[in-house]
């Protein structure tokens, strides 16, 4: 079988990219060549892909060139679609680009999809879409709300999505998580942006009164969860993944700063992000009982192992880190 994975230069399309090439897949056909096209923007890096297996096919282009993306879909039994941008901060500055990578680009990739008939289609989206959930729970079927830029395009890119399902009968199958964390995140998202300014002694910008919560979930145990709904999901779903282990952004600083070591005086309060979103929160009882999906990672112990790996891997970091504007 081949699949076309789509952004997975990046954090989470890599880990995926490495979890179908192991031997942590979900049942099904085996899959036999992968096929990547990337971008190659800031957030996207040929480390974090080991190029020198025979099953993956590298190519570097762009989601929205439509003849591009109509070639590799003519070849692609299966498509998983991560490429996004995918920084609030950055959309906040300018949304224009998240307009067209986000909705156009997927829009491209299903039209070629249908095109060519491909058999599955999975859309890695986000809970951000639900909006700020004050209490309780968002269900998949809970209506959209999304407050920043990034959050209204992704929504925009999943109704695209179900749309195409409906009119088209193109099988089509979303995912919507929490928060990731893990090894190669890029050095901008609060987790591998506090950790690698802490192992150098630098201070921390902490938003607003730090009280915003957020469901931390492990990449793997993402990409986990996303093999389970390209196996064996159903069409014309939505599945929501978490890691069920929420926090404030306080707390979280807490925790990374134990675990680099470092001083509570490096936290320095900066004013809000516009818009921000004080919580987000998923049932995800749908991919637990349809699926049996579990995280398997423990959150602490999940962090002190992402702290170790950026400790580790400066030379995968540090030239990130000049790349962009260190938000
Ligand atoms: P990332 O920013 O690390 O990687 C995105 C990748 O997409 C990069 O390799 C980039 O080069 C590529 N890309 C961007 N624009 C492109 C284009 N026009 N054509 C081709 N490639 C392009 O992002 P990530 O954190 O790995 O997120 C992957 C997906 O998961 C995104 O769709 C995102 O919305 C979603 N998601 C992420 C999180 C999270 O916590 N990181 C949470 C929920 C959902």
């Amino acid at each position: 079988m081949n699949i076309l994975v789509t952004g997975a230069a990046g954090f989470i399309g890599s880990a995926y990219v490495r979890l179908l090439l192991g031997d942590g897949l979900a049942e099904g056909p085996a899959v036999t060549r992968i096929t990547v096209l990337d971008k190659l923007t800031y957030a996207g890096t040929l480390d974090n892909l080991d190029l020198a297996d025979p099953r993956l096919r590298f190519v570097h282009g762009d989601i929205c060139d439509a003849g591009l993306v109509d070639a590799l879909t003519a070849d692609a039994d299966q498509v998983v679609h991560f490429a996004a941008e995918s920084h609030v901060d950055r959309s906040i500055d300018s949304a224009a680009g998240f307009v067209r990578t986000n909705v156009l680009g997927t829009q491209t990739l299903l039209d070629a999809a249908v095109r060519h008939e491909v058999e599955r289609f999975v859309h890695v989206s986000t809970d951000e879409v639900y909006g700020s959930v004050e209490t309780g729970a968002r269900a998949e079927t809970d209506p959209l709300a999304p407050s920043s830029p990034y959050a209204a395009s992704k929504a925009s890119s999943d109704l695209v999505a179900l749309a195409c399902h409906r009119t088209h009968g193109l099988d089509v199958r979303v995912t919507r998580c929490t928060n990731n964390y893990g090894p190669r995140q890029f050095p901008e998202k609060i987790i591998p942006l506090f950790v690698t300014n802490l192992l150098d002694g630098r201070e921390v910008p902490l938003y607003g009164d730090g009280r915003n919560r957020r469901d931390w979930l492990h990449v793997d145990d993402h990409c986990l969860g996303i093999d389970l709904v390209r196996a064996q999901g159903r069409p014309g779903e939505i599945y929501n993944l978490g890691g069920g282990t929420e926090l404030t952004n306080r707390q979280l600083t807490d925790l990374l700063l134990a675990a680099c070591g470092a001083s509570a005086g490096l936290v320095r309060y900066v004013a809000d992000r516009k818009g921000h979103d004080l919580r987000y929160s998923v049932r995800t009882d749908k991919a637990r009982i349809e699926l049996g999906y579990r995280p398997r990672h423990d959150l602490e112990r999940g962090l002190a192992e992402t702290v170790e790996w950026y400790r580790g891997n400066r030379a995968w970091w540090e030239p990130l880190k000049r790349r962009g504007p260190g938000r």
